[in-house]
């Protein structure tokens, strides 16, 4: 069966390793038609809008979108189109899978999925400057938005989740001791929550400044985490770390109505035009996609020929410790599946 999946390019790298993630899934036999959309900042210098009606009109008609990463100016500027694609699509969970598939780093058999709540916490952008005497920017200050309706889904979404996958446990992640209304409610409905998945899935909570140490410790100690939007993007970058870098992690980001691959790192302005970026995260945030759309054999395809090509060790990209480029790595992955193919 064919699947229309919304393609937004992105900014830096995202053109670069989205091209190759393309590449790949066609050599691999996925059914799926290319709705090409622009957005980020690449759009906003085209046309003035870094998110064309366009764009929106095409992630409701097809449902199923695959994103590039989206430069968000700092400090000032245009807000976060990933946030606001986030909120208006009402993607509340973002899950994001950490596993070894590359041999020889800091630790081995690493299998962990944080659970992000993705429209609520500090991201909601409720923030301003009170001026004082002559200092418009005297003070800053931002609101923490939790509610009781958005913590319960989140943390049901991970027990559903652990659940699903055959998982053992959920953590979840806070700092209630300190903020005790909205980290404290979080903590709240999460144990409530726990109590209905009892006997079924284990729990367990820790805060989260404990938690970072914990996971460069003993990852092992992890199975499912669960938290709050900023907790969530801080660890999920450090949890990529634990398996070798952004390079390797994909993201989902899943609504009722719709949902959103992509990877898990930004538009990496320091390499981009260089040919160097790593597409692998791209290229397993689009096997999170066929998983979700029910092609999961060419999705563990992918996945076998993208460990083999790791293990190999030819036609790395540099973080990786290898001279390949983007191009050169995603077409050893097409070779691999070619030699995977002509062995069945
Ligand atoms: P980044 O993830 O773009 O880069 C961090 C470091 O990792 C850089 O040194 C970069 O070269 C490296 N890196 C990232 N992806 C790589 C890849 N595929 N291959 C090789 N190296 C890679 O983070 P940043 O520099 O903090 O952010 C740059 C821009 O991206 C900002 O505008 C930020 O807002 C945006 N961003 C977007 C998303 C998203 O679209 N979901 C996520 C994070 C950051």
């Amino acid at each position: 069966m064919s699947h229309t999946v919304t393609l937004i390019p992105g900014d830096g790298i995202g053109p670069a390793i989205t091209d190759a993630t393309v590449r790949v899934l066609e050599a691999a036999g996925a059914s799926i038609e290319w709705d090409r959309q622009e957005a980020g900042s690449a759009s906003m210098e085209k046309g003035g809008d870094p998110l064309p009606r366009a764009t929106l009109d095409a992630i409701e008609r097809d449902r199923v979108v695959l994103k590039g990463p989206l430069t968000t100016p700092v400090g000032a500027g245009f807000r976060s189109i990933n946030v606001a694609l986030r909120k208006h699509f009402d993607l509340y969970a973002n899950v994001r899978p950490v596993q070894t598939i590359m041999p020889g780093g800091r630790y081995e058999d690493i299998d962990l999925v944080m659970v992000r709540e993705n429209t609520e916490g500090l991201y909601v952008g409720i923030e301003h400057f009170i001026g004082m005497e002559d200092d418009p920017k005297a003070v800053a200050e931002s609101v923490m938005l939790v509610t009781r309706f958005g913590a319960e889904r989140i943390v049901r979404y991970a027990f559903d989740y652990a659940l699903a996958h055959d998982r053992e446990n959920v953590t979840l992640v806070h700092k209630a001791n300190i903020l005790k209304c909205t980290q404290g409610l979080f903590l709240e409905v999460g144990r409530q929550v726990a109590e209905d998945y009892a006997g079924r899935v284990e729990f367990d909570d820790k805060i989260i400044d404990n938690t970072a140490m914990q996971l460069v410790l003993n990852p092992h100690q992890f199975d499912v985490l669960v938290t709050e939007n900023m907790f969530g993007d801080i660890l999920s970058d450090e949890m990529a770390g634990l398996v070798g870098g952004l390079g390797l992690a994909p993201g989902a980001n899943i609504g009722d109505d719709a949902a959103m691959f992509e990877p898990v790192h930004g538009s990496a302005p320091d390499i981009a035009g260089q040919g160097i970026a790593n597409p692998c995260s791209c290229i397993l945030a689009a096997c999170l996609l066929l998983d979700h759309l029910e092609e999961r054999p060419t999705a563990e395809r992918i996945r076998g020929a993208l460990r083999a090509t790791l293990e190999a060790g030819d036609d790395l990209t540099p973080d990786l410790g290898g001279d390949g480029t983007t191009g050169s790595f995603a077409d050893a992955i097409i070779t691999q599946l070619e030699r995977d193919a002509a062995s069945v």
